[in-house]
């Protein structure tokens, strides 16, 4: 399909999408010839609790009835309350709101500044084949030279460790570094799961050394790892936590954690934002928090995106030529294909199931955490159909 009307007013910093979208209902999207798909991208892992689910948009139609902006100017009851929700999920500390992820790592980036005393401790060490955002601070962060490339000089002060390698941590954290920013499991990179060994063995070399640990849970948190956040698994508490994109359910809303110790950190004047934490995006960010508990979709994204995995696997050991491994964990998994993907990822957009790529050559499957078991026996059967038709 083409666009042209997109194409004319639209800056393509995007590729030429292939089809539109007009329409959701829990994991189904409709195009505007009215074909309806499966959506397993949530949006890039962000409609977590499906499309339109009615008790999120009854929540955000009597907020927007209530109201919907004030600024942080004013305190902000909806906001009180989130922060307190999400404290009770990640551990005694503090909330900053904002907007995106991206906007969640730069006041992380900001957090470790402040945390350095006199500056003198700027540099934070990341992973390589990490994403943290598009942002100058967060694109710093971010090793590819792919997402880089046009935009240098960065932030000078990043340099950059192999994942599930603490050693190459280790020999990096020099007497400049004040923190470590780290994906657990890392998305756009290809859905590779940093080890719950290698997430200790960092919380180690952060209290020797005096550094924070940050973790960036945008893409694998609010559930979509079968855990609230992804880190959790390993028991380890970081000093410092981003989140985003499913937080509010299809609403923007990014936030930031910070453990006790920090939590006094930022002063009056030191950061903000106009919108961040509206009484609208809190709403929203209500509803699905709302929904995670009702419908213990942490448990069924922990418990059924396993059997899913392994359903996954078993696919793939039919079609060799295609999949070499299925990653990841929760409903946050990746097809690690033997090739380019893109016929495949066309195939199967064509027969009705949406999915996004990711680097290595690796097809994202992100249902939301409420999809039904028989719409994940279609996406099977789609994918069946789409590598026996492709299969020379
Ligand atoms: N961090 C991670 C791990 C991400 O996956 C992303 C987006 O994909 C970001 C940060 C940036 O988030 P946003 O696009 O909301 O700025």
């Amino acid at each position: 399909m083409n666009f042209p009307e997109h194409n004319r007013l639209l800056i393509g910093n995007y590729a030429h999408p292939s089809i539109d979208l007009i329409q959701g209902k829990g994991t189904k999207v409709w195009d505007s010839s009215g074909k309806e798909y499966l959506d397993f991208t949530c949006g890039i892992a962000v409609t977590n609790v499906g499309h339109c689910h009615p008790h999120w948009t009854a929540m955000v139609a009597e907020q927007a009835n209530k109201l919907a902006h004030c600024s942080n100017l004013f305190s902000i009851p909806e906001q009180v309350r989130l922060a307190e929700r999400l404290v009770g999920h990640i551990g005694p500390g503090k909330i900053l709101f904002c907007n995106s992820g991206a906007e969640a790592n730069e006041a992380l980036i900001k957090l470790s500044r402040l945390h350095s005393p006199e500056h003198k401790r700027p540099k934070i060490l990341t992973a390589e084949n990490g994403f943290h955002g598009r942002t100058m601070g967060a694109l710093s962060a971010t090793h590819s030279p792919k997402y880089r490339s046009g935009f240098e000089p960065l932030l000078q002060d990043f340099a950059f460790g192999q994942l599930n390698h603490i050693r190459s941590f280790s020999d990096l954290a020099d007497d400049q570094t004040g923190a470590i920013l780290i994906e657990s499991i890392q998305g756009e990179g290809g859905i590779h799961e940093a080890a719950d060994t290698f997430l200790q063995d960092l919380k180690v070399l952060c209290q020797s050394k005096n550094l924070l640990l940050m973790l960036d849970e945008v893409q694998a948190g609010i559930g979509r790892s079968g855990e609230f956040l992804g880190f959790q698994k390993s028991g380890v508490l970081p000093d410092a936590v981003a989140i985003a994109k499913g937080l509010g359910g299809g609403f923007p809303i990014g936030a930031i954690w910070v453990g006790s110790d920090l939590q006094d950190t930022f002063t009056p004047g030191s950061h903000g934002t106009t919108f961040g934490g509206s009484p609208l995006a809190c709403a929203a960010a209500h509803a699905v928090l709302d929904i995670l508990e009702s419908e213990n979709l942490i448990t069924r994204s922990r418990e059924t995106g396993a059997q899913f995995k392994t359903a996954l696997q078993e696919l793939c050991l039919e079609f060799p030529d295609f999949v070499k491994e299925v990653r990841g964990r929760g409903f946050m998994l990746g097809l690690a294909c033997v090739k380019d993907p893109a016929s495949l990822v066309a195939s199967m957009r064509e027969h009705g199931l949406l999915t996004v790529g990711a680097y290595g050559h690796v097809i994202r499957i992100l249902p939301p955490l409420n999809v039904r078991d028989d719409e994940l026996q279609h996406a099977l059967s789609i994918m069946r159909t789409c590598m026996s038709q492709l299969t020379p």
